[in-house]
Protein backbone atom coordinates (compact mmCIF):
# COMPACT_ATOMS: atom_id res chain seq x y z
CA UNK A 1 0.00 0.00 0.00
CA UNK A 2 1.18 3.84 -0.53
CA UNK A 3 -0.01 6.39 0.76
CA UNK A 4 0.83 9.75 0.92
CA UNK A 5 0.30 12.76 3.72
CA UNK A 6 -3.54 13.45 3.76
CA UNK A 7 -4.15 16.99 1.76
CA UNK A 8 -5.89 19.77 4.25
CA UNK A 9 -9.35 20.23 3.88
CA UNK A 10 -11.07 22.27 6.89
CA UNK A 11 -10.32 25.55 4.42
CA UNK A 12 -11.80 24.29 1.36
CA UNK A 13 -15.72 24.93 2.75
CA UNK A 14 -14.65 28.44 2.19
CA UNK A 15 -13.42 28.35 -1.05
CA UNK A 16 -14.69 27.35 -4.12
CA UNK A 17 -12.48 24.29 -3.80
CA UNK A 18 -13.61 20.35 -3.26
CA UNK A 19 -12.55 17.60 -1.84
CA UNK A 20 -12.88 14.67 -4.85
CA UNK A 21 -12.77 10.76 -3.86
CA UNK A 22 -11.59 8.99 -6.92
CA UNK A 23 -12.03 5.05 -6.60
CA UNK A 24 -9.65 3.22 -9.52
CA UNK A 25 -6.52 4.63 -10.33
CA UNK A 26 -6.46 3.55 -14.09
CA UNK A 27 -5.48 5.57 -16.77
CA UNK A 28 -8.58 7.65 -16.65
CA UNK A 29 -8.90 7.77 -12.60
CA UNK A 30 -5.26 8.42 -12.41
CA UNK A 31 -5.48 11.68 -15.03
CA UNK A 32 -8.74 12.91 -13.28
CA UNK A 33 -7.07 13.13 -9.86
CA UNK A 34 -4.18 15.18 -11.57
CA UNK A 35 -6.41 17.75 -13.12
CA UNK A 36 -8.44 18.24 -9.89
CA UNK A 37 -5.11 18.57 -7.88
CA UNK A 38 -3.91 21.42 -10.47
CA UNK A 39 -7.11 23.21 -9.80
CA UNK A 40 -6.29 23.05 -6.61
CA UNK A 41 -9.53 20.95 -5.42
CA UNK A 42 -8.08 18.16 -2.78
CA UNK A 43 -7.82 14.78 -3.84
CA UNK A 44 -8.26 10.94 -2.29
CA UNK A 45 -7.22 8.31 -5.05
CA UNK A 46 -7.82 4.92 -4.23
CA UNK A 47 -7.50 1.38 -6.16
CA UNK A 48 -7.45 -2.04 -4.96
CA UNK A 49 -4.18 -2.81 -7.17
CA UNK A 50 -0.85 -2.16 -5.41
CA UNK A 51 1.49 0.23 -7.29
CA UNK A 52 3.19 -1.88 -8.96
CA UNK A 53 0.36 -4.14 -10.72
CA UNK A 54 -0.78 -0.65 -11.92
CA UNK A 55 2.01 -0.39 -14.07
CA UNK A 56 2.08 -4.09 -15.38
CA UNK A 57 -0.89 -4.19 -17.47
CA UNK A 58 0.70 -5.16 -21.05
CA UNK A 59 -1.34 -2.88 -23.78
CA UNK A 60 -1.00 0.10 -25.65
CA UNK A 61 -3.71 2.85 -26.40
CA UNK A 62 -4.14 4.38 -29.48
CA UNK A 63 -4.14 8.15 -28.67
CA UNK A 64 -6.43 10.86 -30.53
CA UNK A 65 -6.38 14.71 -31.27
CA UNK A 66 -8.87 15.00 -28.64
CA UNK A 67 -5.88 13.21 -25.86
CA UNK A 68 -3.49 15.23 -27.03
CA UNK A 69 -4.90 18.37 -26.73
CA UNK A 70 -6.06 17.62 -23.24
CA UNK A 71 -2.43 16.13 -22.04
CA UNK A 72 -0.72 19.16 -23.57
CA UNK A 73 -3.45 21.43 -20.72
CA UNK A 74 -2.32 19.14 -18.14
CA UNK A 75 1.65 19.59 -19.02
CA UNK A 76 1.94 16.11 -19.76
CA UNK A 77 2.68 15.81 -23.56
CA UNK A 78 6.09 17.32 -23.82
CA UNK A 79 7.53 14.38 -21.02
CA UNK A 80 5.57 11.62 -22.77
CA UNK A 81 7.15 12.77 -26.15
CA UNK A 82 9.74 9.60 -25.98
CA UNK A 83 6.88 7.22 -25.42
CA UNK A 84 4.83 8.32 -28.31
CA UNK A 85 4.99 6.62 -31.78
CA UNK A 86 3.41 8.43 -33.79
CA UNK A 87 1.40 7.68 -37.50
CA UNK A 88 1.02 9.63 -40.27
CA UNK A 89 -0.90 7.00 -42.46
CA UNK A 90 -3.75 5.00 -41.82
CA UNK A 91 -4.39 2.55 -44.06
CA UNK A 92 -8.16 1.34 -44.42
CA UNK A 93 -9.11 -2.06 -45.66
CA UNK A 94 -12.29 -3.82 -46.72
CA UNK A 95 -11.20 -7.90 -47.11
CA UNK A 96 -14.62 -8.79 -48.58
CA UNK A 97 -14.93 -6.03 -50.96
CA UNK A 98 -11.72 -5.93 -51.64
CA UNK A 99 -11.23 -1.64 -51.20
CA UNK A 100 -8.67 0.05 -49.85
CA UNK A 101 -8.47 3.71 -48.76
CA UNK A 102 -5.67 5.97 -47.26
CA UNK A 103 -5.65 8.33 -44.53
CA UNK A 104 -2.66 10.95 -44.33
CA UNK A 105 -2.25 14.20 -42.62
CA UNK A 106 -3.91 16.30 -45.46
CA UNK A 107 -7.06 14.87 -44.16
CA UNK A 108 -6.62 16.85 -40.74
CA UNK A 109 -8.11 19.65 -39.57
CA UNK A 110 -6.23 22.58 -39.66
CA UNK A 111 -5.78 22.66 -35.95
CA UNK A 112 -4.44 19.20 -36.15
CA UNK A 113 -2.34 19.50 -38.51
CA UNK A 114 0.38 21.26 -36.64
CA UNK A 115 1.11 18.16 -34.52
CA UNK A 116 2.43 16.14 -38.05
CA UNK A 117 0.27 12.93 -36.26
CA UNK A 118 -2.61 11.11 -37.56
CA UNK A 119 -2.61 10.24 -33.85
CA UNK A 120 -0.01 8.56 -31.88
CA UNK A 121 0.57 5.18 -30.10
CA UNK A 122 1.04 5.25 -26.07
CA UNK A 123 2.34 2.42 -24.08
CA UNK A 124 0.47 1.36 -20.65
CA UNK A 125 3.36 1.38 -18.38
CA UNK A 126 5.16 4.62 -19.58
CA UNK A 127 1.82 6.68 -19.34
CA UNK A 128 0.80 4.74 -16.07
CA UNK A 129 4.39 6.19 -14.49
CA UNK A 130 4.19 9.30 -15.38
CA UNK A 131 0.82 9.95 -14.09
CA UNK A 132 1.82 8.24 -10.58
CA UNK A 133 4.77 9.82 -10.79
CA UNK A 134 3.24 13.44 -10.52
CA UNK A 135 0.26 12.07 -8.16
CA UNK A 136 3.02 11.74 -5.37
CA UNK A 137 4.73 14.59 -6.24
CA UNK A 138 1.25 16.59 -5.40
CA UNK A 139 0.72 17.89 -1.69
CA UNK A 140 -3.08 18.01 -2.84
CA UNK A 141 -3.39 14.27 -3.32
CA UNK A 142 -3.70 11.60 -1.01
CA UNK A 143 -3.00 7.90 -2.81
CA UNK A 144 -4.27 4.43 -1.36
CA UNK A 145 -3.15 1.65 -3.46
CA UNK A 146 -3.58 -2.24 -3.16
CA UNK A 147 -7.28 -1.25 -0.74
CA UNK A 148 -8.62 -4.43 -0.64
CA UNK A 149 -11.62 -3.55 1.18
CA UNK A 150 -13.28 -0.06 0.96
CA UNK A 151 -15.68 1.87 2.50
CA UNK A 152 -18.48 2.88 -1.07
CA UNK A 153 -21.51 4.31 0.36
CA UNK A 154 -22.05 7.03 -2.05
CA UNK A 155 -24.49 8.75 0.78
CA UNK A 156 -22.14 9.27 2.88
CA UNK A 157 -21.11 11.67 0.88
CA UNK A 158 -22.99 14.28 0.94
CA UNK A 159 -21.09 17.06 3.07
CA UNK A 160 -21.63 19.75 0.24
CA UNK A 161 -17.61 20.23 -1.17
CA UNK A 162 -17.29 16.53 -0.94
CA UNK A 163 -17.81 14.19 -4.06
CA UNK A 164 -17.53 10.56 -5.25
CA UNK A 165 -15.65 9.44 -8.39
CA UNK A 166 -16.32 5.71 -9.81
CA UNK A 167 -13.52 5.61 -12.07
CA UNK A 168 -13.69 2.05 -11.13
CA UNK A 169 -13.73 0.35 -14.68
CA UNK A 170 -16.25 -1.61 -16.70
CA UNK A 171 -17.87 -4.03 -13.75
CA UNK A 172 -17.64 -0.77 -10.96
CA UNK A 173 -19.23 -1.61 -7.84
CA UNK A 174 -19.78 2.46 -7.14
CA UNK A 175 -22.01 2.09 -9.64
CA UNK A 176 -23.87 -0.80 -9.16
CA UNK A 177 -24.22 0.16 -5.13
CA UNK A 178 -25.43 3.25 -6.09
CA UNK A 179 -28.12 1.57 -8.23
CA UNK A 180 -27.63 3.87 -11.48
CA UNK A 181 -29.40 2.65 -14.49
CA UNK A 182 -26.79 0.52 -17.05
CA UNK A 183 -27.28 -0.86 -20.27
CA UNK A 184 -25.39 -3.36 -21.67
CA UNK A 185 -24.74 -5.80 -24.46
CA UNK A 186 -22.25 -8.05 -24.74
CA UNK A 187 -20.77 -8.87 -28.33
CA UNK A 188 -20.28 -12.32 -29.57
CA UNK A 189 -16.84 -10.84 -30.88
CA UNK A 190 -13.87 -10.67 -28.24
CA UNK A 191 -10.54 -9.29 -28.81
CA UNK A 192 -7.25 -10.81 -28.59
CA UNK A 193 -3.94 -8.47 -28.28
CA UNK A 194 -0.56 -9.10 -29.15
CA UNK A 195 2.67 -7.74 -29.58
CA UNK A 196 4.71 -8.59 -32.40
CA UNK A 197 7.25 -7.87 -34.97
CA UNK A 198 6.27 -7.53 -38.38
CA UNK A 199 8.44 -7.36 -41.63
CA UNK A 200 7.67 -5.39 -44.81
CA UNK A 201 4.88 -2.61 -42.90
CA UNK A 202 5.28 0.84 -44.37
CA UNK A 203 6.87 3.58 -41.98
CA UNK A 204 4.37 5.06 -39.65
CA UNK A 205 1.39 3.26 -40.78
CA UNK A 206 -1.48 1.82 -38.65
CA UNK A 207 -3.52 -0.80 -40.15
CA UNK A 208 -7.65 -1.09 -39.42
CA UNK A 209 -8.78 -4.14 -41.65
CA UNK A 210 -12.26 -4.97 -41.61
CA UNK A 211 -12.52 -9.25 -42.10
CA UNK A 212 -16.10 -10.51 -41.77
CA UNK A 213 -15.15 -12.27 -38.12
CA UNK A 214 -14.51 -9.06 -36.87
CA UNK A 215 -12.34 -5.80 -37.44
CA UNK A 216 -8.23 -5.97 -36.27
CA UNK A 217 -6.05 -3.09 -35.67
CA UNK A 218 -2.34 -3.07 -36.40
CA UNK A 219 -0.85 -0.38 -34.77
CA UNK A 220 2.69 1.37 -34.39
CA UNK A 221 4.60 1.00 -31.39
CA UNK A 222 8.37 1.86 -32.24
CA UNK A 223 10.62 0.28 -34.81
CA UNK A 224 9.13 -2.50 -36.23
CA UNK A 225 7.15 -3.67 -33.05
CA UNK A 226 3.23 -3.84 -33.11
CA UNK A 227 0.19 -3.76 -31.41
CA UNK A 228 -2.48 -5.80 -32.89
CA UNK A 229 -6.29 -5.73 -31.98
CA UNK A 230 -7.95 -8.46 -33.76
CA UNK A 231 -12.05 -9.45 -33.38
CA UNK A 232 -13.33 -12.37 -34.22
CA UNK A 233 -15.71 -14.56 -32.65
CA UNK A 234 -14.68 -15.02 -28.52
CA UNK A 235 -13.75 -18.77 -28.45
CA UNK A 236 -11.89 -18.01 -31.26
CA UNK A 237 -9.75 -15.41 -29.85
CA UNK A 238 -9.07 -17.85 -26.66
CA UNK A 239 -8.20 -20.68 -28.73
CA UNK A 240 -5.87 -18.48 -30.46
CA UNK A 241 -4.40 -16.83 -27.56
CA UNK A 242 -3.50 -20.46 -25.97
CA UNK A 243 -2.04 -21.10 -29.21
CA UNK A 244 1.63 -22.27 -30.42
CA UNK A 245 3.46 -18.86 -31.11
CA UNK A 246 4.38 -20.03 -34.69
CA UNK A 247 0.74 -20.91 -35.37
CA UNK A 248 -0.17 -18.12 -34.11
CA UNK A 249 2.08 -15.69 -36.40
CA UNK A 250 0.96 -17.76 -39.43
CA UNK A 251 -2.91 -17.19 -38.98
CA UNK A 252 -2.02 -13.83 -38.24
CA UNK A 253 0.36 -13.51 -41.40
CA UNK A 254 -2.44 -15.29 -43.57
CA UNK A 255 -4.45 -12.39 -42.31
CA UNK A 256 -2.25 -8.88 -43.54
CA UNK A 257 -2.34 -7.36 -46.30
CA UNK A 258 0.26 -9.13 -48.52
CA UNK A 259 3.35 -7.61 -48.09
CA UNK A 260 3.36 -7.72 -44.45
CA UNK A 261 4.08 -10.95 -42.31
CA UNK A 262 4.65 -11.78 -38.24
CA UNK A 263 7.96 -12.56 -37.64
CA UNK A 264 7.71 -12.66 -33.46
CA UNK A 265 5.53 -12.67 -30.81
CA UNK A 266 6.51 -10.18 -28.04
CA UNK A 267 4.24 -10.56 -25.06
CA UNK A 268 1.83 -12.89 -24.04
CA UNK A 269 -1.47 -12.95 -26.18
CA UNK A 270 -4.80 -12.05 -24.04
CA UNK A 271 -8.44 -12.54 -24.97
CA UNK A 272 -11.48 -10.22 -23.76
CA UNK A 273 -14.88 -10.43 -23.96
CA UNK A 274 -16.37 -6.76 -25.99
CA UNK A 275 -19.49 -4.98 -24.60
CA UNK A 276 -21.67 -2.16 -25.46
CA UNK A 277 -22.56 -0.39 -23.07
CA UNK A 278 -24.08 3.02 -21.33
CA UNK A 279 -25.63 4.64 -17.65
CA UNK A 280 -27.96 6.72 -19.04
CA UNK A 281 -27.20 9.03 -16.48
CA UNK A 282 -23.40 9.81 -15.15
CA UNK A 283 -24.15 11.15 -12.29
CA UNK A 284 -26.15 10.08 -8.74
CA UNK A 285 -26.52 12.78 -5.93
CA UNK A 286 -22.77 13.49 -5.58
CA UNK A 287 -21.21 10.32 -7.23
CA UNK A 288 -20.08 10.81 -11.11
CA UNK A 289 -18.95 8.20 -13.03
CA UNK A 290 -16.01 8.61 -15.08
CA UNK A 291 -14.67 6.20 -17.94
CA UNK A 292 -15.81 3.08 -18.19
CA UNK A 293 -17.38 2.83 -14.97
CA UNK A 294 -20.14 4.92 -17.18
CA UNK A 295 -19.67 3.19 -20.80
CA UNK A 296 -17.40 0.92 -22.95
CA UNK A 297 -17.47 0.32 -26.61
CA UNK A 298 -16.19 -1.95 -29.17
CA UNK A 299 -12.19 -1.11 -29.45
CA UNK A 300 -12.68 -0.56 -33.31
CA UNK A 301 -11.29 2.85 -34.37
CA UNK A 302 -8.97 2.51 -31.00
CA UNK A 303 -11.83 5.18 -29.40
CA UNK A 304 -12.37 3.58 -25.68
CA UNK A 305 -9.39 5.45 -23.71
CA UNK A 306 -10.02 8.60 -25.51
CA UNK A 307 -13.58 8.66 -24.82
CA UNK A 308 -12.91 8.49 -21.22
CA UNK A 309 -10.61 11.19 -21.30
CA UNK A 310 -12.86 13.46 -22.81
CA UNK A 311 -15.03 12.45 -20.01
CA UNK A 312 -11.88 14.07 -17.95
CA UNK A 313 -11.67 17.08 -19.88
CA UNK A 314 -15.29 17.82 -19.62
CA UNK A 315 -15.44 17.66 -16.16
CA UNK A 316 -12.53 19.34 -15.59
CA UNK A 317 -13.86 22.01 -17.37
CA UNK A 318 -16.98 22.17 -14.56
CA UNK A 319 -14.80 21.64 -11.91
CA UNK A 320 -12.84 24.34 -13.31
CA UNK A 321 -16.15 26.97 -12.76
CA UNK A 322 -17.06 25.19 -10.00
CA UNK A 323 -13.49 26.90 -8.28
CA UNK A 324 -14.00 30.18 -9.42
CA UNK A 325 -17.65 30.47 -8.13
CA UNK A 326 -18.84 30.23 -11.73
CA UNK A 327 -21.05 26.80 -11.33
CA UNK A 328 -23.22 26.03 -8.52
CA UNK A 329 -22.07 22.24 -6.99
CA UNK A 330 -25.81 21.17 -7.36
CA UNK A 331 -25.98 21.94 -10.93
CA UNK A 332 -22.56 20.00 -11.40
CA UNK A 333 -24.20 16.89 -11.93
CA UNK A 334 -26.59 17.17 -14.40
CA UNK A 335 -24.25 19.45 -16.86
CA UNK A 336 -21.47 17.24 -16.71
CA UNK A 337 -24.51 14.07 -17.74
CA UNK A 338 -25.63 16.43 -20.59
CA UNK A 339 -22.82 17.93 -21.47
CA UNK A 340 -21.28 14.23 -22.41
CA UNK A 341 -24.48 12.86 -23.73
CA UNK A 342 -24.15 13.29 -27.49
CA UNK A 343 -20.40 12.67 -28.13
CA UNK A 344 -21.31 9.28 -25.57
CA UNK A 345 -24.08 8.48 -27.52
CA UNK A 346 -22.28 9.33 -31.05
CA UNK A 347 -19.43 7.18 -30.53
CA UNK A 348 -21.07 4.49 -28.96
CA UNK A 349 -23.38 4.00 -32.07
CA UNK A 350 -20.83 4.30 -34.45
CA UNK A 351 -18.58 2.32 -33.72
CA UNK A 352 -21.68 -0.07 -32.89
CA UNK A 353 -22.98 0.52 -36.65
CA UNK A 354 -19.36 -0.55 -37.90
CA UNK A 355 -19.08 -3.69 -36.49
CA UNK A 356 -22.85 -4.62 -38.09
CA UNK A 357 -21.97 -3.33 -41.30
CA UNK A 358 -18.35 -4.46 -41.62
CA UNK A 359 -18.23 -7.74 -39.80
CA UNK A 360 -20.28 -10.00 -42.49
CA UNK A 361 -20.45 -10.72 -46.43
CA UNK A 362 -24.41 -9.41 -46.44
CA UNK A 363 -25.13 -9.99 -49.80
CA UNK A 364 -27.05 -7.06 -49.94
CA UNK A 365 -24.40 -4.76 -47.93
CA UNK A 366 -21.41 -5.78 -50.41
CA UNK A 367 -22.41 -2.87 -52.70
CA UNK A 368 -23.17 0.06 -50.34
CA UNK A 369 -19.35 -0.82 -48.57
CA UNK A 370 -18.10 -0.93 -51.89
CA UNK A 371 -19.11 2.94 -52.46
CA UNK A 372 -18.54 3.96 -49.11
CA UNK A 373 -15.16 2.52 -49.28
CA UNK A 374 -14.67 4.33 -52.61
CA UNK A 375 -16.19 7.55 -51.58
CA UNK A 376 -13.50 7.20 -48.53
CA UNK A 377 -10.79 6.50 -51.11
CA UNK A 378 -11.95 9.39 -53.56
CA UNK A 379 -13.30 12.31 -51.76
CA UNK A 380 -10.98 14.24 -49.43
CA UNK A 381 -14.07 15.93 -47.31
CA UNK A 382 -15.53 13.05 -46.50
CA UNK A 383 -12.17 11.61 -45.36
CA UNK A 384 -11.85 14.69 -43.35
CA UNK A 385 -15.16 14.66 -41.84
CA UNK A 386 -14.51 10.44 -40.63
CA UNK A 387 -11.31 11.61 -39.34
CA UNK A 388 -12.12 14.26 -37.33
CA UNK A 389 -15.33 12.37 -35.72
CA UNK A 390 -12.42 9.91 -34.73
CA UNK A 391 -9.84 12.07 -33.39
CA UNK A 392 -12.09 15.23 -32.11
CA UNK A 393 -15.50 13.60 -31.30
CA UNK A 394 -18.48 13.49 -33.40
CA UNK A 395 -19.52 16.36 -31.43
CA UNK A 396 -17.17 19.11 -32.87
CA UNK A 397 -18.08 19.01 -36.24
CA UNK A 398 -19.70 22.11 -36.76
CA UNK A 399 -17.45 23.66 -33.88
CA UNK A 400 -14.43 24.98 -34.32
CA UNK A 401 -11.00 23.21 -32.45
CA UNK A 402 -8.85 25.24 -29.79
CA UNK A 403 -4.88 25.34 -31.39
C1 LIG B 1 -8.52 -5.50 -25.68
C2 LIG B 1 -8.67 -4.04 -25.49
C3 LIG B 1 -7.96 -3.16 -26.31
C4 LIG B 1 -8.10 -1.79 -26.15
N1 LIG B 1 -7.43 -0.95 -26.99
C5 LIG B 1 -7.59 0.39 -26.85
C6 LIG B 1 -6.94 1.33 -27.71
O1 LIG B 1 -6.22 0.98 -28.64
N2 LIG B 1 -7.13 2.65 -27.51
C7 LIG B 1 -7.93 3.09 -26.49
O2 LIG B 1 -8.09 4.31 -26.35
N3 LIG B 1 -8.54 2.25 -25.65
C8 LIG B 1 -8.40 0.91 -25.81
N4 LIG B 1 -9.05 0.04 -24.97
C9 LIG B 1 -9.89 0.57 -23.91
C10 LIG B 1 -9.05 1.01 -22.71
O3 LIG B 1 -8.26 -0.03 -22.23
C11 LIG B 1 -10.02 1.44 -21.64
O4 LIG B 1 -10.84 2.43 -22.22
C12 LIG B 1 -9.31 2.03 -20.43
O5 LIG B 1 -8.52 1.08 -19.78
C13 LIG B 1 -10.37 2.53 -19.45
O6 LIG B 1 -9.76 3.14 -18.38
P1 LIG B 1 -10.46 3.28 -16.96
O7 LIG B 1 -9.45 3.94 -16.11
O8 LIG B 1 -11.81 3.90 -17.14
O9 LIG B 1 -10.75 1.80 -16.46
P2 LIG B 1 -9.70 0.70 -16.05
O10 LIG B 1 -8.47 0.81 -16.87
O11 LIG B 1 -10.45 -0.59 -16.06
O12 LIG B 1 -9.32 1.10 -14.54
C14 LIG B 1 -10.19 0.89 -13.45
C15 LIG B 1 -9.37 0.85 -12.17
O13 LIG B 1 -10.27 0.75 -11.07
C16 LIG B 1 -9.75 -0.17 -10.13
N5 LIG B 1 -10.87 -0.71 -9.34
C17 LIG B 1 -11.87 -1.52 -9.78
N6 LIG B 1 -12.73 -1.76 -8.76
C18 LIG B 1 -12.26 -1.09 -7.68
C19 LIG B 1 -12.70 -0.95 -6.34
N7 LIG B 1 -13.81 -1.53 -5.89
N8 LIG B 1 -11.98 -0.20 -5.51
C20 LIG B 1 -10.85 0.41 -5.93
N9 LIG B 1 -10.38 0.31 -7.18
C21 LIG B 1 -11.08 -0.42 -8.05
C22 LIG B 1 -9.05 -1.22 -10.97
O14 LIG B 1 -8.06 -1.89 -10.21
C23 LIG B 1 -8.44 -0.35 -12.09
O15 LIG B 1 -7.14 0.08 -11.76
C24 LIG B 1 -8.93 -1.32 -25.12
C25 LIG B 1 -9.61 -2.21 -24.28
C26 LIG B 1 -9.50 -3.55 -24.47
C27 LIG B 1 -10.26 -4.50 -23.57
Amino acid sequence: MVTTASPARDSLATTGLSHFRVIGAGPTGALLALGLAHQGHSVDLVDSLPRQALLNRSRAYAITHSSRRLLQRLGLWSDLTANLTPFSALRLDDRATHQTSWFTLDDLRDANRKAEAIGWILDHRPLMRLLLDRLAQSPRVAMRFGVADIELSPSSFLVPEDWMIAADGPRSSLRQRSGALHWSHRYQQGCLTAKVRLSGAEPFTAYELFRPEGPMAVLPIGDDRYQVVWSAPFSLCRDRAGSKSDELLTALTSLLPQELSATELLDQPGAFPLELSLAPRLDRQRLLLVGESGHRCHPVGGQGLNLCWRDVSDLLDLTQQLRDGALKPRVLPRRYTRRRRWDLIGVLLATDLLIRFFSNRHPLLLPIRRVALVALAHLGWVRRLSLSAMTDGPGTLLTSLPE
